[in-house]
């Protein structure tokens, strides 16, 4: 529990909450009750319903859904979760000495110009520097789903939080278990490991280097997505659209019979090919010419159509990335 410092409401917690928006007035503060005034937002733009059309339009779309998925589809469960996201300007200089691995030639063939006999390689000292500027992401919570956290953020068109904005759909506003410091140090650290891999490319060895890595501006962003389940059938899925952009962040959904079905039928004939190339190239089966190409072939067709069949007989639902 925490109280508010500007509208003294009592508001829920969880273990390791640092950056705090109360429910109440949406005021972002810190769990001392200093206010927090970079607090962005991305906009909803796709209103329940519409969120729900564009994940059975897209369902429609997929591989081996059944037919009637659209019409059949019910929707039990919604709910719109505000994610936190932490973004920083970072302003990178980085002067660096390496060595870069070269060679020398000796030697040289009479009879192929241009080629050597031998060759021996030594190491070249080599400088230069990087100024690079980034906009580095951190999520605010930790176990947050590895396809909200890879989700792109339009950070270009901020605007500041509105708390009645979020209301108006019921929204729930996630507390962030990252403090502000710490994503400006996460920033710093990614920051530092962009400008190593750029070094990295020009020399081998990195022999000293100066980095000026300056974390500007860092804001706390919360970006809405409908967290949907819907039921088809005896069983529920679930499914993430971005309520911003419409995107279909995950989903999962039912395969149709039939698909399965065609799934097993073509498993067990690539089982069968598969298996009767390898035994043609090993001579159980008419002549040994195959060898090679036996082997190979039908081992491949052999694996495809396990993985086939295994897709087919497998009642799980599939869960698809866009
Ligand atoms: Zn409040």
């Amino acid at each position: 529990m925490a109280r508010c410092a500007f509208c003294d409401a009592d508001f829920e917690t969880g273990p390791g909450d640092v950056l705090l928006v109360c429910p109440y007035c949406g005021t972002a503060q810190t769990i001392e009750g200093a206010k927090f005034k970079n607090h962005y937002m991305i906009r909803v733009h796709f209103a329940q319903h519409e969120a729900q059309a564009v994940l059975l339009d897209w369902l429609s779309k997929q591989l081996g859904v059944p037919e009637d998925l659209a019409a059949k589809a019910r929707f039990v469960e919604y709910k719109q979760v505000w994610y936190p996201f932490w973004v920083s300007r970072v302003d990178a200089h980085t002067e660096y000495h390496g060595l870069g691995r070269d060679a020398t030639f000796h030697d040289p063939w009479p009879q192929y110009p241009g080629a050597y006999k031998r060759f021996s390689y030594f190491w070249k000292p080599e400088s230069g520097k990087f100024i690079r500027r980034y906009e580095i992401k951190t999520p605010g919570i930790e176990d947050i789903d590895e396809d909200i956290k890879n989700f792109p953020i339009p950070t270009r068109a901020n605007e500041y939080f509105s708390h009645s904005h979020a209301e108006e759909y019921d929204g729930v506003v996630l507390h962030s278990k990252v403090s502000e410091e710490q994503a400006k140090e996460f920033a710093r650290k990614k920051a530092y490991e962009n400008q190593t891999a750029l070094i990295l490319q020009e020399v081998d060895k990195i022999e000293r280097r100066d980095d000026n890595i300056d974390v500007g501006e860092t804001f706390l962003i919360h970006i809405p997505v409908w967290e949907l389940t819907y039921r088809y059938g005896n069983s529920k899925y679930r499914a993430s659209v971005s309520a911003s952009t419409g995107y279909v962040i995950e989903s999962k959904y039912p395969r149709s019979m039939a698909f399965r079905a065609m799934g097993i039928v073509s498993g067990l004939l690539f089982l069968g090919i598969g298996g009767a190339l390898i035994a043609m190239a090993n001579g159980y089966l008419g002549p040994q010419q195959l060898m090679g190409f036996g082997n190979l072939t039908g081992g491949i067709l052999f694996i495809l159509g396990l993985v086939l069949f295994y897709k087919g007989v497998s009642r799980k639902e599939a869960k698809e990335k866009v």
